[in-house]
């Protein structure tokens, strides 16, 4: 409650979720001008900020999957993230494929130089916690924000942002929700068995490839690999104009991709200049789209699209190959009916694809590599499920994420867009379809704030130290 108070005279932004997103917004209203003065509150529940899911703090040397050149997370300023990893001593060039944990230190240091240096009139303020409800309060004619947390502490705010990020995958036995967890398990000489084969199984199946004597198996419905990445050219023709005046079906599209792809290849030059051409255009296909057809896309194109646009360094594909070669990694495709716990550990019963007869698999572990599970109804989390409750935020039809109108605001459950109550993030998949990436995220990041730094409310002071005796950390971003 005292922080309530403190914060009413400020005209406060509050961003749930301290990821790639969450972080990337603070810094940027941070350092922009805003109509009138701001304090910017960044609710993570981590310890550090910068990480999320993705840029997690692991022993082992996780890769991004773009290269370093690629990975800024200001598209004004491409080189930022590749000067970064520079100045820390590492003799990248912006072809090379960095270590994960890097980026997440480059997203941290980026806010903190910004909290250090905010633009006049702006100020910051960082809060570890949960967030757990968001209710909008009325009082004396002007509405605002309540955000509670899980340890019982209140804030007040004119504006919130959810950077959620990536949910957890859906719940698959007895497996430990988080894969990279669930690797460090593993001993010397056993067997696993990986549900997945994207990229969070080859993260998963690169770290086991260390332990000594591990039999990896891994399972999904069509079996298919990330392809593997090449230096190739991003051309001018990635305007995507042909595609967006061809027709407007799914069938018409894809044979068209098909083609081009052909076309390209047989022309001296690479299948993946198509791919990042479709990609740049997604959004604007993806709108236009019917329902049966982003259905149908989901069915049945979505698994050759996913290996196709997600790939893999080259090197990692390269060590993939060689342990399939070398019979260290078996990957199948097929459907698991269930997975029993035996006394001997779990006992997996699958059909391989097309098969009527199924088979039994006993491994001493399972990893869930399935992936973030978007289903916004199936969530675990006491935030999302408390905004769904108070009919604040509802999932698209086919329930790749949150509605948003195209500013970004939220959807209610009746259908209209909540004011001053914004989602960015992965889950806008359910407007732009490609949306989980850096290059995609930081442009809505960088809408998001444009927007932001124009709306205005009230008249603040300068630095408060109130908000210091609250006992908040200030300006100084972990
Ligand atoms: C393993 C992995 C590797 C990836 N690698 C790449 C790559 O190499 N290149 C690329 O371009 N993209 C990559 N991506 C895509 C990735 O989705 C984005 O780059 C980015 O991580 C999304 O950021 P985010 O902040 O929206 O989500 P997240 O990273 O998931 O962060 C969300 C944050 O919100 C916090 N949070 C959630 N709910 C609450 C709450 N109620 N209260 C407080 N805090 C909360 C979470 O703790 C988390 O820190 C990768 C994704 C994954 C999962």
């Amino acid at each position: 409650m005292q922080a309530h108070n403190a914060l009413m005279s400020f005209r406060t932004i509050l961003i749930v979720g301290g990821g790639f997103t969450g972080t990337v917004l603070a810094a940027r209203l941070l350092r922009e001008s805003h109509a009138q003065p701001t304090c910017i509150i960044l609710v993570e529940r981590q310890e550090e900020v910068g990480r999320g899911l993705a840029y997690a703090k692991h022993d082992f040397p996780y890769l991004l999957n773009v290269p370093a050149g690629q990975m800024s997370a200001d598209p004004e300023n491409p080189t930022e993230f590749l000067e970064f990893a520079q100045q820390q001593g590492v003799s990248a060039t912006a072809d090379d494929f960095l270590p994960r944990r890097l980026y997440g230190e480059y997203l941290s240091a980026k806010l903190k130089a910004a909290a250090r240096n905010p633009s006049p009139g702006t100020q910051f303020l960082r809060i570890h916690g949960e967030v757990v409800r968001i209710r909008r309060v009325s009082q004396s004619g002007k509405s605002s924000w309540s955000v509670g947390l899980g340890d019982g502490r209140s804030l007040s705010a004119d504006t919130v942002v959810l950077a959620l990020g990536n949910p957890p995958p859906r719940k698959l036995h007895r497996c430990e929700l988080d894969p990279w967890r669930a690797a460090e398990e593993v001993q010397p000489g056993q067997s696993v068995l990986l549900v997945g084969t994207g990229l969070t199984m080859v993260d998963v199946a690169l770290r086991l490839s260390t332990v000594p004597g591990v039999a990896l198996t891994a399972i999904s419905r069509h079996g298919l690999l990330p392809r593997a990445q090449t230096a190739f050219t991003r051309r001018t023709m990635c305007d995507g104009g042909e595609l967006l005046d061809s027709p407007v079906s799914l069938l018409a599209l894809v044979s068209r991709v098909r083609e081009q792809a052909r076309a390209a290849v047989a022309a001296g030059r690479d299948w993946r200049e198509v791919v990042t051409q479709v990609r740049a255009c997604a959004p604007a296909l993806w709108r236009r789209m019917s329902l049966e057809d982003r259905s149908r896309f989901l069915r049945h194109v979505r698994a050759y699209w996913d290996v196709h646009r997600h790939r893999l360094p080259a090197e990692t594909a390269a060590r993939i190959a060689q342990l399939e070669a070398e019979g260290k990694l078996q990957v199948h495709a097929g459907r698991i009916r269930e997975i029993r716990r035996v006394d001997r550990g779990p006992c997996v019963i699958w059909y391989r694809r097309g098969a009527l007869q199924s088979e039994i698999l006993r491994v001493d572990h399972v990893v869930n590599c399935t992936g973030p599970d978007y289903r916004v109804r199936q969530s675990p989390e006491p935030l999302i499920r408390s905004l769904l409750r108070a009919g604040l935020i509802r999932p698209d039809p086919l329930e790749l994420g949150i509605e948003v109108d195209p500013s970004g605001e939220v959807i209610d459950a009746r259908g209209r867009p909540v004011p001053r109550l914004y989602y960015v993030g992965p889950m806008l998949r359910a407007r732009d379809w490609e949306a989980t990436a850096v290059p995609e995220l930081r442009r809505h990041v960088a809408a998001l704030a444009r927007r932001l730094t124009a709306e205005a409310t009230v008249k603040l002071p300068k630095r408060s130290p109130a908000l210091a005796a609250l006992g908040f950390e200030i300006d100084r971003p972990r």
